[in-house]
């Protein structure tokens, strides 16, 4: 199933993208995509009320909202291509770099993306993300993929002087409002043959920036669920963004990142495309 929500932010409904690819409004349901939905039998009991009922089409003008309701947390790991890690100036890690992402940060997957006050350093970092289904707990590689509901595109935005020149930890340059654009679809795992052979681009006023794919994953799914489990509890909703590969602004020579005005596009194969529009700050409060 490929879950959608839709409608002004705060007010989104649930709906569904059906085998056409028609937006699909099925907040006649009661249901939501929240964590008793995807920690429970939410799947099956929306199945059984879409094959009762018919639902209505939505506009394709209406704003797509984040996919799913308010996660407890957004997990992050860093340095998990190769080749990323070696434009980021870093060796590949021993084992996952970890790091948290503020839930706040969400947004619909084509928001604009609002460059923050005093930020010269905005990048980008197409993702793929794991929303987790089951709660995990200690749980083993042999037994994680059973813990994962599904998928989801990730921008994983990053301002890169707040990450790396200001001291403490990464949360600072990757927490900011409007940094983790997730959608356009929370697409469930049933539907992803092989999430390990994905391929994922961004780009950049249309020009190609990042474009690679998940087989190159330097620890894979079911390592990560596993690993951030004997961590923390993993609860239904929770996102693991899986690392970024290979050019992001960082590591050009010279780095550039994102201004006013530009258009970055991005995309995973079987999970959807979005757009999101760099906004600054200070545009933002000039119109207010
Ligand atoms: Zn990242």
């Amino acid at each position: 199933m490929r879950l959608i929500r839709f409608g002004a932010p705060g007010a989104e409904k649930p709906g569904i993208l059906d085998k056409t690819g028609t937006r699909r409004d099925v907040s006649a349901s009661g249901l939501d995509y929240d964590h008793h939905f995807l920690g429970g039998n939410g799947l099956d009991q929306l199945q059984k009320w879409l094959d009762a009922n018919d639902c209505p089409e939505v506009s394709e003008e209406e704003r797509l909202g984040p996919p799913l309701v308010n996660p407890s947390k957004i997990v992050c790991v860093g340095l998990n291509y190769a080749q990323h890690a070696a434009e980021s100036g870093m060796d590949v890690p021993g084992e996952p770099v970890l790091f948290f992402k503020a839930t706040s940060a969400i947004c619909g997957p084509n928001d604009p993306v609002i460059i923050p006050k005093k930020s010269e350093k905005t990048d980008w970092e197409i993702e793929l993300g794991v929303v987790i289904g089951k709660e995990a707990s200690y749980v083993s590689k042999e037994q994680a993929m059973d813990h994962v509901a599904g998928y989801l595109v990730h921008n994983d935005y990053s301002e890169r002087a707040f990450q790396l020149e200001q001291g403490g930890q990464w949360v600072k340059g990757k927490s900011c409002d409007t940094f983790a654009p997730i959608g356009p679809a929370l697409v469930t795992r049933d539907e992803v043959a092989d999430p390990h052979n994905l391929r994922l681009w961004l780009k950049v006023n249309g020009e190609m920036m990042q474009d690679s794919n998940t087989s190159d994953l330097v620890f894979d799914i079911p390592h990560l669920v596993s690993y951030i489990s004997q961590y923390m509890r993993l609860l239904p909703g929770d996102i693991i963004s899986t690392g970024t590969p290979f050019g992001v602004g960082l590591g050009l020579n010279p780095p550039r990142y994102l201004k006013h005005g530009d258009s970055i596009e991005l995309g995973i194969e079987g999970l959807g495309s979005c757009r999101q529009t760099a906004i600054a700050y200070e545009k933002l409060t000039e119109s207010a």
